[in-house]
């Protein structure tokens, strides 16, 4: 039975996800109205949904807009619950979902999400390569690429939904019961949006709190709050774990990844480098051996894969020397990890945005670091830090095309040119995207 047809909703927020919930809602035969904050001028999507006749209003929040009778509000996940609206709807107790809780109600493929704050695009593409060599017709959505509800449109039986939630979007769930839910790790995050990190970490266990007997619940064993929460969770647990081989889950210790202490894998053919990426492995792999995708696909992509775009990603060996770009590491954590990942002498090329924050963080990561060229507004600063953890080469450049030129010369045979800036772009681009496009344009022209 279709729910929705008939129904009152509205949908507040006109991004990606809430165009893609009103077309869906739309041709479900439900009567929607849309509202945005922003003004419709050089809005498209607006535009657009007015021709097939939906009632779209932007540029504020009427007041009284809820009188209408509205069954339902669907939400970007990026609007807050302090917003007056959202306010309203709780108060009138009107549910208010997100689009993953639309995906999962109209879904006919089973959906694997993915959370944690971080991880959640490495894991997700990690284990949509697997399935997809493995001949089980996955499709990605969320976060990465298309909107979730999109994708469950066209998904059928034969098709596994491999799906990247953030917290926020966990947030505006009821039923969302995936069959396999991955919970990477947690860190202290967002805490402009959810006040605590105890409601952050409750909005993330919504991936598992509907889940029963007959789904997985794949956990970071090795983190304390993590193991609470699959301790309360109804699903068949499988946690994973890098300290050494454990008798039930994933494992692994310096030599091999283990399932239920079973030797399943050697390390030695793994791509992709640092301790944090093991994890991400051993989270997708799990889920891939759960689905029964054949080993010789995963084994395939664990000895190819070597990073998503900007994240770690191995850009390219030139003269014994290796160029990794990871331009998303916006914060000091990230390039922790990015730093933790190797044990090669690192050339780094750091800083961006100044957000008034230390790097102090670093400081126990910088042993493997020989030099340092400096970008943006916080290069003064990153030098600064740089001098005091000893290093003595470092080399100001202008932008990230300018450091790879300037990096080359300070390495030698063995070494790492690592693009970490632990600071967002917005100084100097116009998203971190753009910052490590320049950065693989640099190095292949320097071949
Ligand atoms: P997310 O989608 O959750 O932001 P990504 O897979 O895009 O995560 O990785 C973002 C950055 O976070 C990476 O560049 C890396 O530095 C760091 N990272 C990735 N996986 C982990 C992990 N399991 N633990 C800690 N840090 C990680």
């Amino acid at each position: 039975v279709n729910q929705f047809r008939e129904m009152k909703v509205l949908v507040l927020g006109l991004a990606k996800s809430g165009y893609a919930a009103t077309k869906l809602l739309h041709s479900l035969g439900a009567e929607v109205t849309v509202n945005d904050a922003s003004p419709e001028e050089g809005n498209k999507e607006a535009s657009a949904l007015r021709l097939e006749g939906i009632q779209v209003i932007c540029g504020g929040h009427p007041k009284g807009i809820l009188d209408e009778g509205f069954e339902l509000i669907v939400k970007n996940p990026g609007i807050p619950y302090s917003n007056s609206v959202v306010v309203d709807a709780v108060q009138k107790g009107i549910p208010v979902w997100t689009e993953i809780e639309l995906t999962s109600r109209i879904s006919e493929a089973p959906i694997i999400a993915i959370t944690g704050s971080n991880g959640k695009t490495t894991t997700t593409t990690l284990l949509y390569h697997m399935l997809n060599i493995g001949g089980k017709h996955p499709l990605i959505a969320g976060n990465i690429g298309t909107a979730s509800c999109t994708v469950a449109e066209k998904a059928t039986e034969d098709n596994f939904i491999v799906l990247e939630v953030s917290s926020f979007q966990l947030m505006g769930t009821e039923a969302f019961r995936p069959k396999i839910a991955i919970w990477t790790n947690l860190y202290d995050a967002h805490l402009d949006y959810h006040g605590t990190s105890e409601a952050y970490a409750v909005a993330k266990s919504r991936v598992t709190e509907k889940q029963t007997q007959e789904d997985y619940f794949i956990y970071n064993e090795d983190q304390a709050e993590l193991r609470k929460f699959a301790a309360r969770s109804l699903a068949t647990k499988v946690p994973f774990s890098l300290k050494g081989i454990r008798s039930a889950g994933i494992s692994a210790d310096d030599e091999q990844i283990y399932w239920d202490g079973e030797p399943y894998v050697k390390r030695s053919i793994i791509k992709l480098p640092g301790q944090h990426n093991l994890e991400n492995i051993l989270a997708a792999t799990a889920a891939a051996i759960l689905l029964n995708c054949d080993k010789a696909a995963i084994e395939n992509v664990l000895s190819s894969f070597t990073g998503v775009r900007h994240r770690t990603q191995f850009v390219k060996e030139l003269k014994g020397r290796t160029f990794y770009n990871d331009s998303k590491a916006t914060n000091t954590l990230a390039t922790k990890s990015a730093l933790a990942a190797f044990d090669m002498p690192i050339v780094l090329i750091a800083g961006g945005l100044d957000r008034g924050h230390s790097f102090e963080e670093l400081r126990l990561f910088m042993n493997n670091v020989k030099a340092v060229v400096t970008l943006g507004e916080t290069a003064g600063k990153f030098a600064e830090f740089a001098t005091s953890c000893g290093i003595t080469k470092i080399i100001h450049a202008d932008d990230v095309n300018d450091a790879v030129l300037k990096a080359y010369p300070l390495t030698d045979v063995g070494d790492i040119v690592l693009l970490s800036p632990a600071c967002a772009s917005w100084d100097q681009y116009p998203s971190f995207e753009a910052r490590g496009d320049q950065f693989i344009e640099a190095v292949i022209k320097l071949s």
